[in-house]
């Protein structure tokens, strides 16, 4: 295929970022569109947060720092590991990345051989896939429940081959809000115990953006014995509001720690250092807002729950935690819209959706499982209630 490599070929652009861009082409030609397509919350960063950041740069802690980190961020993930998943690990064990995606990048590239496969359950975070394809290694799916958007012990046991290098774990999760409890949780990690060459990667971004009385857990802290074997990942871009700072970390075993902080070395070197001040500020500072904001997340969240289940032929469970809500349009499919398109597939759905009504939404097949869609609750309430009033009426058209 000419210049331009053939790994890329295998690679998918965001469809997320597909969908953004089309709602904003409509937006610049007139058209009143609600976008419910956002991965970041809407919330500001927090002002003692903004203020370590501006006192890095008055000292000017403006030059390179450690490759994969300042000790100080270290110390701090590791008393942040400590203090809310009892986990331990020495700042030898910690990374530091522009952003929970170099993070996870950076541990593929940096075990991944031709052939290795990474088992990832659907629905998933748009970019495993592609990260594993880009890495060389290839994508293997553990489907879950569609009501559930969760994985069983059995299906992940049945997926495991001698090949599998990785079993990604993201709960919370995007694209469905689906947490696993700390019982689900364990039976999964007993099936990893009877399989020692198997990994994990547990990317736990949205860990602090929990409601009503889900508990978080992660792997490692459920089953110790697959400490040596779990990278156990987390950022400071959902909790803090600070999507934009770049800043993702992992703790895990010192060799794999190595290995990652060489490949930065070789590509893009520190995160940026006033961002890593800033992530000190976020980890060791109060952690008062979060409470709050999840107060007005989990109302958005009953809001939009609720006036889905009330359009005709969607079905929405009640995800434990992210911004994300997954609602099901099987019911819909083959129905005819005012215009005459037949809706085949959730892809269908979201573009005609955007068509009458100027509301962007997800396809559920960017995320593996469908028909769904994915709707980001981070965005106000006022536009919420509207797009979702907008939704019921496109529903309610369709025969
Ligand atoms: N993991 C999940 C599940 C996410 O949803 C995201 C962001 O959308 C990331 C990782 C990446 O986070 P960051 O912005 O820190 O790179």
């Amino acid at each position: 295929m000419g210049f331009i490599a053939d790994a890329l070929s295998r690679v998918k652009p965001s469809a997320t970022i597909a969908v953004t861009n089309k709602a904003r082409e409509l937006r610049a030609a007139g058209r009143d569109v609600i976008g419910l397509g956002a991965g970041e919350p809407d919330f500001d960063t927090p002002e003692n947060i903004k203020q370590a950041a501006i006192q890095a740069i008055s000292e000017g802690k403006t030059k390179y720092t450690a490759v994969d980190g300042i000790p100080e961020l270290k110390q701090a993930i590791c008393e942040k590991f400590k203090r809310d998943n009892s986990l331990t690990y020495e700042t030898s064990q910690i990374t530091v990345g522009t952003g929970g995606k170099q993070v996870l990048y950076n541990a593929l590239v940096a075990t991944i051989n031709p052939g290795d496969e990474v088992l990832i359950p659907t629905p998933y975070w748009v970019s495993y896939p592609d990260m594993v394809l880009l890495a060389g290694g290839e994508p293997v799916f553990v489907h879950a429940d569609p009501k559930t958007f969760k994985i069983t012990p059995e299906a992940l046991d049945k997926a495991i081959t001698p090949k599998t290098k990785w079993f990604i774990f993201n709960s919370p999760s995007n694209p469905s809000g689906a947490g696993y409890t700390r019982d689900e949780l364990k039976a999964l990690t007993d099936v990893l115990l009877k399989h020692p060459h198997v990994w994990i990667m547990t990317d736990d971004m949205y860990e602090h953006l929990v409601y009503d009385d889900y508990e978080f857990t992660t792997p490692a802290q459920v089953e110790p014995q697959l400490y040596e074997r779990t990278l156990t990942c987390n950022g400071v871009s959902k909790a803090y509001s600070m999507t934009g700072w770049r800043i993702g970390y992992a703790g895990g075993p010192q060799n794999l720690i190595k290995a990652m902080a060489k490949i930065q070395s070789q590509s893009t070197s520190n995160p940026c250092s006033i961002s890593q001040w800033a992530a000190v500020e976020a980890l060791n500072g109060t952690q008062e807002f979060i409470a709050p904001n999840n107060e007005t997340f989990k109302g958005r969240r009953d809001l939009v729950v609720s006036m889905l289940n009330q359009a005709a032929g969607l079905e929405c469970p009640v995800p434990e935690g992210a911004f994300y809500v997954f609602p099901s349009c099987a019911a819909l499919m083959g129905k005819t819209t005012p215009s005459g398109k037949v809706l085949e597939t959730d892809t269908d759905f979201a573009s005609e959706l955007l068509e009458a009504e100027g509301v962007a939404v997800v396809p559920g097949s960017a995320f593996g499982l469908g028909p769904n869609f994915r709707v980001s609750y981070a965005t106000s309430t006022e536009a919420l209630t509207k797009a979702c009033e907008r939704i019921q009426r496109f529903c309610a058209s369709l025969k």
